[in-house]
């Protein structure tokens, strides 16, 4: 079987425990099998990434003991590679324009459509849109109505985590309402949403498995879709557990706290960090004599 996985982060923080249970479960799982194991930088967010917080990856997983290939991928410098994806939903009728802001949307949604409507749904006030009125500061936005359309066979994916184990159908409802029409191109020309440069290039880095946080397997089906719409395979998605705060909160990038960089600096080791999200030690498998 060939298995190739990688772990993308944005670095726009420092990694903490989550991070590293995700990274060293997806490089365990590609070595338990000869895979490959690729690590990317997803850094399409100018405002908010960091050179520092991208070499204090490279550091902090390099003292876990992971070990890619490189030169890793850095999506700020495939840019062009995006807005041609982009481009291709927009020639296919897939995307449009919008200029609301949040405040627009959230005015729209009040009443008197309030509780007909899913709160978070992009009311479509710009659906109507043509790319050819496409203004500096637009977002792009995917008309999944149509997209559903273009789409005939049923779509699914298979999930082999232990949480949503399974082949997972996509329900066309609850894509239409409740993740609605995403933004795909963000308001900043030439940038693209998380969501798509993802697919783009889990394809261009022939990812097989998709080893990452079941705070992502929601955002799953808008992938599946936008890989049938633009003729990319599905890869198998394995969605882990969370690393929990002591309250059972998901630890963000704001939970300093629970950096790497703060383990290291109080002398812990990756084994003592492996302990802590539940990992086997490196040692447990050649006991001490
Ligand atoms: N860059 C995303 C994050 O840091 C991960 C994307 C993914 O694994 O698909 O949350």
């Amino acid at each position: 079987m060939t298995f190739v996985t990688r772990f993308a982060p944005s670095p726009t923080g420092p990694l903490h425990l989550g991070h590293a249970y995700s990274a060293l479960l997806a490089h365990e799982m590609a070595r338990d099998v000869n895979g490959t194991f690729l690590l990317r930088i997803e850094d399409t967010d100018t405002s908010r990434a960091r050179v520092a917080w991208e070499e204090q990856i490279y550091d902090d997983l390099a003292w876990l003991g992971l070990t890619w290939r490189t030169p890793v991928l850095r999506q700020s410098e495939h840019l062009e590679r995006y807005n041609r994806a982009l481009m291709q939903l927009a020639a296919d009728g897939l995307v449009y324009p919008c200029s609301c802001r949040r405040s627009d949307i959230r005015a729209a949604l009040s009443a008197p459509q309030e509780g007909v409507i899913e709160p978070s749904v992009y009311p479509g006030t710009c659906r109507h849109r043509q790319m050819s009125s496409r203004k500096p500061g637009d977002a792009l936005r995917l008309n999944m109505a149509r997209a559903l359309e273009r789409l005939e066979a049923p779509l699914s994916f298979v999930d082999t985590g232990p949480i949503h184990t399974g082949t997972h159908a996509i329900d066309p409802d609850t894509l239409l309402h409740q993740t609605g029409d995403a933004v795909l191109g963000r308001k900043e020309i030439e940038t693209v949403s998380y969501v798509l440069a993802a697919v783009i290039d889990d394809a261009a880095q022939g990812i097989t498995h998709i080893v990452r946080g079941a705070d992502l397997f929601d955002t799953t089906p808008l992938q599946v879709v936008l890989q049938h719409l633009l003729d990319l395979p599905t890869p198998i998605y394995h969605h882990h557990r969370l690393i929990r705060d002591d309250a059972g909160k998901r630890l963000a990038k704001r939970d300093d706290a629970r950096a790497i960089a703060k383990y290291r600096a109080d002398c812990a080791t990756p084994d003592d960090i492996r302990a802590m999200v539940g990992l086997p030690s490196l040692f447990e498998k050649n006991p001490r004599e």
